[in-house]
């Protein structure tokens, strides 16, 4: 149980004060879990992404349009929308002695703009300045105040990820109230580590951090920031720590397969295995024939012939006379792995079957019984592998695809459903190797570090997005030729609607052009939605695909073969590589077109250079580490290793170094965490979640 210390974090957000059911409405719809409400902690959690400097104070004239200012004026006159054109905004006149601009509202309320903006009187206005008709204008100043309104506005302020509906200054009356009731919480931090890093406690941290006064305060490597990345990443190591000691006490079984059926399977394949699909197969039954427990990475980057590999890893486990299971973060890469598999499974005499959420209960009941009654060999399925329900005759070996989809809790769940579960897990993330054990904890590792013979290289170029036209030209020809287009489209702005907006755009300009070929994915789909869309794509209904970055990891569509990448000068390397990666998939010629807004910085020159390069991905993984490490930061989505909320790897692997040294010293000494820094450890991981690595200690 958490401690009741806690018990105010875990509180609604709705509950605050000056938070709405409607504003709460949109907290849940940021911050929530699928399904849950916005707690306290949530929006502690959540930082700002940016900086509002209102220190620029010019005259009208002299007034910049690409900052936001805080221009002093008197106010002349009120234009208020009359009769049919209600819908016009409201504008008011303003002026210094320099010139005069207009203050525009659309759909607001005339009384509110009447009070606040008197004719006549001298007013404070922040916001950018635009140019309309040759004539300045702010749109929706960002504050309108009067001398004592002035004297109160903090020259720099917060600005966090938004939603449509939820204003900043919600966020910040909901973020000053929970720091208000941030209850006093033991320090969980070893003392030396923080004098000598110099970072604060936590409740200052979490102060600093969301009130940033000066730019370098949203840097990663601001003290306040360093401070919670810590603080959830020795959460994080202490929590992996914590399972795989459980994992290994419990002994494993020999799993010897005789070859039997992998030698069918091998007979029945259209491909000789790589040297590198060997290799890991070689380690991969040295552990499965081991009676210790099999806890192992399969990394490989995408297209690399991880499926294959699990698939005989699985039959070794059968030819044993056991079960397996393979479970894929969605719908639609359960179904593919179960199509792909299944004639090389009846080939080798495999019993296969699919189990995903989506089985009628009918159906589903009938799967049951026969995976009980061990009636199927491998089970291929999603996350409704691991519902309790489902028990299993004798399972083997748990295949976890895609892992950093998933929690340590669902992986550790699917390993619990037989004796001595196996547990291998593939993730095409291309984890630096110096990231790698870290971040996974010490588990053993396979590398796939070789690709299929016979793919051709992607064609990778970098263009201004001034040639857009061009690109859809070449879009044009692709498509004459049968080829399928994905379509990037996002801000990286932390902002789903934006992003979603811009994808939308897209998707109606290509529409256009191109007629209706062209479908739409985006992150605010349900999931059967995105299925479908996927689906209509994969199966040649439409043939450009619009995508936010939610373009289904690992899904195979070999007849893509041209990805177009928009703002790719936002884009981490790794991640740019990733969705490269859905391209390249056939023996076809490929090309990948980064669209870029310039004037580039150095770091992003880099990128794109490396990029073109090279479609090594962990080089470019290195790389991209290197290149980060040396600052230049340029969003916060990239470290293509969610599952963070204050730590960003990129920038912190120094501390992740840090805290798995004190996580293995603290153990050694306290193992059970019994002790008084044992106390307030256990209460950092109910502060992050990690109950169930405290369950593993109560049991022992
Ligand atoms: P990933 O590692 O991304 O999961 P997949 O397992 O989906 O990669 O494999 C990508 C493609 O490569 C599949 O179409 C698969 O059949 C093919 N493939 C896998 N191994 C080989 C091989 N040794 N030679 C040729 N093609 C292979
Ligand atoms: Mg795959």
């Amino acid at each position: 149980m958490r401690p009741s210390i806690l018990d105010p974090l875990f509180g609604r957000a709705a509950a605050l004060p000056g938070i709405g059911p409607k504003t709460a409405k949109h907290f849940d719809r940021l911050l929530a879990r699928p399904g849950k409400e916005t707690r306290l902690v949530d929006v502690l959690f959540h930082l700002p992404i940016n900086l509002v400097d209102r220190s620029l104070r010019p005259t009208i004239a002299e007034a910049p349009t690409d900052r936001v200012v805080v221009l002093k004026v008197r106010v002349t006159e009120h234009r208020k929308p009359q009769g049919r054109y209600a819908k016009a905004p409201f504008k008011v006149h303003v002026e210094d002695d320099t010139g005069d601009a207009e203050l525009v509202f659309f759909l607001s309320n005339a009384d509110w703009i009447e009070r606040s903006l008197p004719i006549g009187e001298t007013r404070w206005v922040s916001g950018k300045i635009e140019l309309y008709d040759g004539r300045r204008q702010i749109v929706h100043p960002d504050r309108v105040l009067d001398e004592a309104g002035l004297a109160k506005l903090p020259p720099a302020e917060a600005v966090h990820g938004l939603t449509e509906g939820l204003q900043e200054r919600f966020v910040q009356r909901a973020v000053a109230g929970a720091l208000e009731r941030l209850p006093k919480l033991p320090e969980w931090q070893d003392a030396s580590v923080l004098a000598a890093n110099g970072l604060p406690d936590f409740a200052s941290a979490l102060a600093a951090a969301q009130n940033p006064r000066s730019p370098a305060d949203i840097e990663p490597a601001s003290k306040a920031r360093q401070r919670l990345a810590l603080d959830e990443l020795l959460s994080q190591q202490l929590a992996l720590r914590l399972i795989r000691s459980k994992m290994r006490r419990e002994p494993g079984r020999e799993n010897a397969g005789d070859g039997r059926i992998t030698r069918l399977i091998e007979a029945a394949l259209p491909y000789a295995l790589t040297g590198a699909q060997q290799r890991a197969l070689v380690e991969i039954r040295e552990d499965l024939s081991s009676s210790r427990r099999m806890l192992r990475l399969l990394q490989g980057d995408v297209g690399a012939g991880k499926t294959i590999v699990a698939l005989l890893a699985m039959a070794s486990v059968v030819e044993c006379g056991r079960q397996a299971a393979l479970m894929a973060p969605t719908e639609i890469l359960a179904r593919q792995h179960y199509e792909r598999l299944l004639p090389l499974a009846e080939a080798a005499g495999l019993r296969l079957c699919l189990l995903t959420g989506r089985a009628k209960p009918s159906e589903r009941a009938r799967l049951y019984e026969t995976i009980a009654a061990g009636g199927v060999d491998i089970v291929i399925g999603t996350h409704s592998l691991v519902q309790s329900e489902l028990s299993f005759a004798d399972l083997g070996l748990a295949v976890v695809d895609e892992q950093h989809r998933f929690g340590v809790q669902q992986r550790l769940a699917l390993g619990s459903k037989g004796e001595s579960v196996d547990v291998l897990v593939m993730t095409a993330t291309p984890i630096p190797r110096s990231l790698a054990l870290t971040y996974f904890g010490d588990m053993d590792s396979s590398i796939l570090d070789e690709k299929p013979p016979g793919r051709s290289p992607i064609d990778t170029r970098a263009l201004p997005v001034s040639r857009i036209g061009d690109v859809v030209e070449g879009v044009r020809r692709a498509l004459a030729s049968g080829a399928r287009v994905y379509w990037v489209c996002t801000l990286v702005e932390e902002n789903e609607d934006l992003d979603l907006a811009a994808a939308k755009d897209r998707h109606e300009d290509l529409t256009r052009i191109f007629g209706e070929i062209v479908g739409l994915v985006h992150g605010r789909m349900k999931a059967p939605e995105r299925d479908a869309a996927m689906e209509a794509f994969k199966q040649g209904e439409t043939r450009i695909l619009v995508a936010t970055t939610v373009i289904e990891v690992g899904v195979d569509v070999p007849e893509a073969t041209v990805m177009v990448i928009e703002h790719a000068e936002r884009f981490g390397l790794a991640q740019l590589h990733q969705l490269r990666g859905r391209v390249g998939r056939g023996s076809g010629k490929s090309s990948c077109l980064l669209l870029y807004k310039g004037p580039l910085g150095e770091t992003a020159k880099a990128r794109l250079v490396m990029l073109r390069q090279t479609e090594d991905g962990f080089r470019i993984a290195e790389e991209d580490l290197r290149l980060r490490g040396e600052g230049e930061i340029l969003g916060a989505r990239q470290s293509g290793l969610p599952g963070f909320r204050l730590a960003d790897l990129s920038a912190h692997a120094r501390l992740l170094a840090i805290a798995r040294d004190d996580v293995e010293l603290t153990l050694r000494r306290d193992p059970d965490l019994s002790g008084p820094r044992g106390e307030a450890l256990r209460v950092l991981l109910y502060l992050f979640e990690r109950d169930e690595a405290v369950k593993l200690l109560r049991a022992g």
